[in-house]
């Protein structure tokens, strides 16, 4: 009896095991023709200024809606299309829409929008990257220095001596680097020093017990105030409540993003939300009075 639910035990194993391994080769084959036939797409996250209020500039998160496999989530294929060289082609689109499409804010007479975009450790690893990058912002005809390349802690850290020459020269062309996901890597603090960065954006894993777990609170402070000290602009994300906004606040964190504010949304929910926004009194309507 034993053996034969081991065995019934196994059966089911190795079926989940070649589901998952077809879920894979399925979502690889997929891929290659995803950005054809239109099943990719950006949504975008705005982004506030914690002293200011203001909504400063949003995030692009590509999206990918296949009608086998519904909504697959970028963190699951972003590192499928990292092991299959198709971010190359997904990058310089994700770059391009995400560009256009703030493009188009700017010439709504929303000329302060940033937007981030974020680069993946083989698209960043790229030769010559800059040189790639910036014929794809100049055709879209916005300015660079409103444009904020993401790679996270982990990516940046991986060979650090050539992502310092890869940022410079991204820097060169105007944009402005921030590192993304802190805290969840191995930082050499002299690294990060060295870094040309401009923006260091705390992990919303630290973000989210703020208020509950003192180590926590501990951690965003001492990150917060390393930040200061090496004079970069900080950002928390995973913004999802009131008490969570006012100890970034009090700390002095000058930007934060989460669903507080509001959780990615498509281009046009953004158009409109920045039509509402500037008529609005800061974050009031967040319900903070
Ligand atoms: P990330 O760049 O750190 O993006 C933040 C993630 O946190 C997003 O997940 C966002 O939807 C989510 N988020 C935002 N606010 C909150 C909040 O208040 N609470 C919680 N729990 N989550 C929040 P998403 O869109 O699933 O993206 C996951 C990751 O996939 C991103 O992490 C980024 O590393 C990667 N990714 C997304 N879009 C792109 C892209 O265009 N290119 C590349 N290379 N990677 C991308
Ligand atoms: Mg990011
Ligand atoms: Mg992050
Ligand atoms: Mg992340």
């Amino acid at each position: 009896r034993a053996k034969s639910q081991g065995g019934q035990r196994y059966l089911f194993y190795a079926d989940e095991l070649s589901g998952r391994a077809s879920r894979r080769y399925m979502l690889e084959l997929g891929l290659r023709h995803a950005i054809s036939r239109g099943q990719i797409y950006l949504e975008f996250q705005p982004v506030f200024d914690l002293a200011s209020e203001k909504l400063i500039g949003t995030e692009a998160l590509v999206r990918w809606r296949n009608p086998e496999f519904g909504l697959i989530r970028p963190d699951e294929f972003i590192p499928l299309a990292d092991e299959t060289g198709m971010i190359i082609p997904l990058g310089e689109w994700v770059l391009r829409e995400a560009c256009l499409q703030t493009q188009r804010w700017h010439a709504a007479g929303y000329s302060h929008l940033n937007i981030a975009i974020n680069f993946s450790a083989i698209q960043f690893r790229q030769e010559k990257l800059a040189e790639k990058v910036l014929p794809i912002i100049l055709e879209t005809g916005i300015a660079p220095d409103r444009i904020e390349v993401e790679i996270t802690e982990t990516v940046a850290m991986q060979d650090a001596e050539s992502a310092i020459q890869t940022l410079k020269s991204l820097k060169n062309s105007g944009v402005r680097v921030a590192i993304d996901d802190f805290g969840t890597g191995y930082s050499s603090l002299s690294y990060l020093r060295k870094f040309p960065i401009d923006i260091l954006k705390i992990d919303k894993s630290f973000v989210r017990d703020i208020e509950t777990d003192p180590d926590d609170a501990s951690i965003v402070r001492v990150i917060n105030a390393l930040g200061h000290a090496l004079r970069l602009e900080m950002q928390a994300e995973g913004v999802e409540n009131l008490e969570q906004l006012k100890f970034l606040q009090n700390e002095g964190c000058q930007r934060a993003q989460g669903y507080l504010f509001s959780m990615p949304r498509s281009a046009e929910a953004m158009t409109e939300m920045l039509a509402q926004y500037p008529s609005q009194f800061g974050f009031r309507q967040f319900g903070t009075t």
